[in-house]
């Protein structure tokens, strides 16, 4: 793996050198460039901007998309260690609200004949707002996280126990093999570095025949395909899909294909899914009732939600 390490203030980034696809295992060198992303928006006027860039390659047997080296922070703080009102700025995130998780837990309860007690895991629980929802539909209750602001954040608003909601991030967490029937990976998946690796170590966390919920960004999302056009008409090569060096901090985006290749890899197949067109932005509203027909009917929405079964 070759590495090098580059300083842009306040952040120290290694770059590492991508040699196969997360989660088919396809040799990156094959992969279709996509453009470069810059460490910041790209705006109105690409070409004005300055900043270090890397590359979007998609892998051309999976479509998964990743950066080109990849870049690791130093300091994983760099990234996630702001309080979460920061993080989430549109404050109604905090409020409460009854139908949060509701069409998951319905989805889990489902594929898993529910019975009252079944243990379930959230992965990057946040403010513990799933983990609530799950634990009043009668799931006893597991979460960890690895931000610190926000897990105090989650203990103060579940009231729930520390040994229930753990200060750790799926690489360094520890249970029992065999042990959940329900894990959730909302919205997580995307900003890990070894996506694979971790979906194979919840899958030995999980009983056989219990059930997997990953909720990831699309590769085939039409917004950031439409951006692109903008940004090859302004005579630049920039791209709009991830933000491996600026918030969101998304690292991959994600197709059906990526899981069902690496389900046959690590003994899981892919029970459900489905897209959510999610929200349009950096677009007109009078093109958005447009957009957004028009993604349901190419299947090209936002959000890509898969549900895992492990095999028994
Ligand atoms: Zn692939």
């Amino acid at each position: 793996m070759v590495s090098q390490l580059i300083s842009i203030q306040p952040k120290t980034y290694h770059f590492h050198q991508v040699d196969a696809c997360n989660m088919c295992t396809q040799d990156a060198s094959t992969a279709k460039v996509l453009g470069m992303r810059l460490n910041q928006s790209q705006g109105k006027n690409p070409r004005s901007k300055t900043g270090i860039a890397v590359s979007i390659c998609k892998c051309r047997n999976c479509g998964l998309n990743f950066p080109q080296p990849m870049p690791i922070p130093n300091d994983i703080s760099d990234h996630y260690g702001i309080p979460p009102d920061e993080y989430w700025k549109n404050n109604s995130y905090f409020e409460k609200d009854t139908h949060y998780f509701s069409r998951q837990i319905n989805d889990a309860k489902r594929l898993l004949s529910f019975n009252n007690g079944m243990k379930a895991l959230d992965i990057g629980l946040g403010i513990g707002k799933a983990v609530v929802a799950m634990k009043n539909a009668g799931f006893e209750v597991w979460g960890i996280e690895p931000s610190k602001h926000f897990l105090n954040k989650a203990r103060e608003l579940t009231g729930l126990p520390e040994n229930r909601l753990q200060h750790t991030s799926v690489e360094e967490a520890k249970f029992e093999d065999n042990f959940f029937d329900f894990i959730s990976f909302g919205s997580v998946l995307e900003h890990l570095y070894d996506p694979s690796s971790c979906i194979q170590k919840a899958m030995k966390w999980l009983v056989p025949g219990g059930v997997i919920q990953i909720e990831v960004p699309s590769s085939n999302h039409l917004m950031p395909s439409f951006l692109n056009l903008y940004f090859l008409a302004r005579s630049t090569n920039f791209v709009t899909n991830l933000s491996p060096m600026h918030p969101p901090y998304h690292l991959y985006s994600f197709t059906l294909d990526s899981f069902r290749i690496n389900g046959e890899m690590n003994d899981y197949k892919v029970e459900y899914h489905y897209i959510d067109v999610a929200s349009i932005r950096h677009v007109p509203k009078m093109f958005h009732p447009l957009l957004r027909t028009w993604m349901k009917v190419r299947k090209s929405g936002m959000q890509l939600t898969v549900w895992l079964r492990k095999a028994d």
